[in-house]
């Protein structure tokens, strides 16, 4: 006999709550715990998953097949090419193990969910016990209701009701128990198991050796590491958040989510852990930057529970469906300039920069660029969405799908399409001294003054150009006349 834990996108030890309860079960039993996770390239290529994450979890499972090692847990890894083949191939290997039990996190998306409603069906069939608990969120979805029993479609009221929920329930932020030791016995029966290798990356998801590199160096990996990262903002940076958070050169904010988005650390824990910090049970109360922090997690949470009550968000719809009708541009050409960071508006280029080096971008970046694409180029924001995923380390569908819809004005938010974001004005607000854009842009590292935020219109054309940065791709001031005027059609068309 033993208990089985699926890892997916849950990869700690500790305060997890499927492992956990499976690690009590088998406890209880009396017979040892197992651990699988298994590496589905269709799932990376359906979910546009980028390398530099692939690469992240790879390195991730490293660590924890080490750690549950020290317990002797086994930790089974394996690559299935077929994903509609996961539930059945998890279901023959707990038969495999003799497992009457088995445990995960669920995960919200339409197909995830969908397999897990197949995953209920099959173990039943198979005399398993399928447990999947709420986990990857602080506030399980479905739990906040506007007064009239919706789902919230507006942050701010949500995050109202969000933080009443919890307050209620403390015991929401609780810690969950890491596994405890398996029976020696473990050991000898899994033997193939503990020298089983972590698999490379699929081929079409594998980073070159430089790559590599400087991922492992940006972005080290697993739950130490996640904890050390969370522990060290909270004590040194968060008290500054509220003011600096929008300021790309401050380096200000936690660059913690490609942890909350993988579960190297849990969105529970970081909240947790603020609320400590602040001295009070309350999350709304005392330091004005942990408050701001908390409820900057807690857009995570948003996004979950709008995807888990709209479901189409996941099928490449806009949340508001009238917005679909919007007739965009076709222009490989604009569109390969937004990607590479050549759009002629340096601020945008700074933030398209950071993304293809570093696997992720600022959040006011994210706003920035996002809105170019959508707004002044006309294109779909659908593509922007696929080609975030396809470079972000910390890529997460609901709030990439989110952000864009905000950016789009396509999603949730209740901002009207008409406002559209002023990349120089954003650029002067955010980068003021534009250390950012030297930093990412060095074709203007030794542009001064302002001028950075507009090479060719306040006087650094000779140096801009010499340096071969490009001119605009589309002048701010007629792409918005066109862009609201687009929205308007498309929005009034039957
Ligand atoms: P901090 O400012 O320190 O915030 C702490 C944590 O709160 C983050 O780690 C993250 O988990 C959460 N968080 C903060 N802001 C948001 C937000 N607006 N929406 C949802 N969660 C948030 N975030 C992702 O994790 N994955 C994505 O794929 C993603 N795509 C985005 C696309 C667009 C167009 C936009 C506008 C935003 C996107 N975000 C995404 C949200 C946000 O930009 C990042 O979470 C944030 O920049 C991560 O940096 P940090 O860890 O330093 O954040």
């Amino acid at each position: 006999e033993a208990v089985v834990h699926w890892y997916k996108r849950d990869l700690r030890l500790h305060d997890n709550r499927a492992l956990s309860l499976a690690s009590a079960k088998a406890k209880e039993k009396g017979v040892p715990l197992i651990c699988t996770f298994i590496v589905s390239p269709q799932d990376y290529q359906a979910h546009y998953t980028s390398p530099a994450r692939v690469d992240f979890e790879l390195r991730t499972l490293a660590i924890i097949k080490e750690d549950l090692a020290k317990l002797d847990i086994p930790l089974y890894v394996e690559t299935r090419e077929e994903r509609r083949t996961i539930p059945d191939h998890i279901v023959g290997l707990c038969q495999k193990w003799g497992a009457k039990h088995l445990y995960c996190n669920i995960e919200y998306e339409v197909d995830e969910l969908r397999r897990e409603a197949s995953m209920t069906r099959k173990c039943l069939d198979a005399g398993i016990n399928f447990t999947a608990v709420h986990d990857d969120v602080v506030v399980a979805p479905g739990k906040l209701r506007t007064g009239t029993g919706n789902q919230y479609a507006v942050y701010s009221p949500w995050f109202r009701s969000w933080i009443a929920h919890i307050h209620s329930n403390p015991e929401l932020l609780d810690p969950f128990d890491p596994p405890g030791q398996n029976p020696s016995s473990a050991r000898q029966r899994f033997n193939d198991i503990f020298r089983m290798p972590i698999p490379a990356a699929p081929e079409n998801k594998k980073l070159t050796d430089e790559e590599r590199k400087r991922f492992e160096h940006l972005w080290p990996a697993g739950e130490h590491e996640a904890s050390q990262r969370l522990e060290k903002f909270l004590g040194q940076k968060v008290a500054e958040y509220k003011d600096a958070r929008n300021l790309p050169a401050a380096n200000s904010t936690a660059c913690i989510s490609v942890h909350h988005s993988a579960g190297t650390l849990a969105a529970r824990t970081s909240v947790r852990r603020a609320r400590d910090l602040n001295g009070t049970k309350k999350l709304d109360a005392g330091n004005e930057g942990v408050k701001t922090w908390i409820s900057e997690v807690a857009w995570r949470d948003f996004y979950k529970h709008v995807l888990a009550h709209w479901p189409y968000v996941c099928m490449h719809k806009p949340f508001k469906y009238e917005y679909a009708n919007i007739e965009w541009e076709y222009n490989d050409e604009h569109f390969e300039r937004w990607c590479k960071g050549q759009t002629g508006y340096p601020i945008v280029d700074a933030g398209m920069r950071q993304l293809l080096h570093s696997g992720w971008m600022h959040n006011r970046l994210r706003m920035i660029t996002a809105s170019f694409l959508a707004k002044d180029l006309l294109l779909d924001w659908r593509l922007g969405e696929a080609h975030f995923m396809t470079h972000l380390i910390d890529g997460d569908f609901a709030s990439n799908n989110g952000g864009w819809g905000f950016s789009a004005s396509t999603g949730v938010d209740p901002q009207p399409y008409f406002r559209v974001f002023n990349p120089l004005l954003q650029s002067e607000k955010f980068d003021p001294a534009g250390d950012y854009i030297r930093k990412w842009v060095p074709e203007l590292s030794a542009v001064a003054g302002k001028a950075v935020h507009d090479p060719y219109g306040r006087g650094a054309a000779e140096e801009a150009e010499r340096k071969g940065y490009p001119r605009v791709v589309v002048e701010h001031k007629g792409a918005r006349e066109r862009a609201l005027a687009r929205y308007k059609e498309g929005i009034g068309r039957e």
